[in-house]
């Protein structure tokens, strides 16, 4: 899609950076996103995608905004309470950027909508901290050759990485490199052992990061993908690393 003048203003400070140029501005224009969840990490992901210019983005939660929810997810305000979570969050964002498009589907995610939506091409951000949900996100993207970011936050402490093994048979899954998360038990939740609201900021900002990474491969302007890699933050001492991972030959979604 073609940049207009007004186009041109709002991406200004990112298309003169080095490398970057109009015809990655015009790709984020073209792609398509799916952020699964709009808490504490889909709150500064969607926003961010929105400001960046990223066209079509498609939001989903079936929650309604709670008064324990306003300490970390800066896309509602107290006068939100007990509203959608995913039309109010794409109509916060349609604010910031009207000229793209967002859909908001106040609904979960479950397998026969995972089936229709996450189609070969498209990139799936999972910001859900529900386990079962992000093992389907994982399972459909593999079978449908879409790519996953998958970024995780509780207490103070943060995950990010990227997955594209149904298109590069070299990557790892989520199931390779968590292959004993089955169940909802395993994962904390952060209404059990709770959450400051800036960590999730990190992550959700990061992985907004990484899905304009994603959405411009194989050029790579922004510098290399998190794919094949584990990012983790501890924000008590903040201490942020990366490790390597690696696909297993035995996993039941990607392997073999
Ligand atoms: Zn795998």
């Amino acid at each position: 899609m073609a940049l207009h003048d007004d186009d041109l203003a709002r991406y200004a400070r990112q298309l003169i950076l080095s490398g970057v140029s109009e015809e990655h501005q015009e790709k984020l224009a073209d792609s398509a996103v799916l952020v699964v969840g709009a808490g504490g990490l889909g709150a500064p992901l969607l926003l961010y995608l929105a400001a960046a210019g990223v066209g079509h983005i498609t939001i989903i939660d079936g929650d309604q905004v709670e008064m324990t929810n306003l300490n970390r997810q800066v896309c509602f305000a107290t006068d939100d309470l007990g509203k959608p979570k995913a039309s109010t969050a794409a109509a916060f964002a349609r604010r910031i950027n009207p000229s793209i498009e967002i859909t908001a589907c106040d609904d979960w995610l479950d397998d026969k909508l995972a089936d229709q939506i996450i189609s070969s091409g498209l990139i799936v951000a999972d910001a859900t901290d529900r386990v079962e949900t992000r093992l389907m996100i994982n399972r459909f993207c593999h079978q449908n050759k879409a790519t996953m970011v998958f970024g995780g936050a509780s207490r103070m402490e943060g995950q990010l990485s990227s997955f594209r093994s149904g298109l590069d048979e070299t990557s790892p899954c989520f199931t390779c490199i968590f292959p004993d998360i089955s169940s909802a038990s395993q994962l904390p939740r952060c209404s059990e052992v709770g959450i400051l609201g800036p960590v999730t900021g990190v992550i959700g900002s990061l992985m907004a990061m990484e899905v304009i990474r994603q959405c411009l491969m194989p050029d790579q302007p922004f510098g290399s993908d998190l794919c094949g890699k584990l990012m983790l933050y501890e924000g008590k001492d903040h201490f942020m690393q990366t490790i390597n991972v690696k696909k297993r030959p035995d996993c039941p979604i990607c392997g073999g």
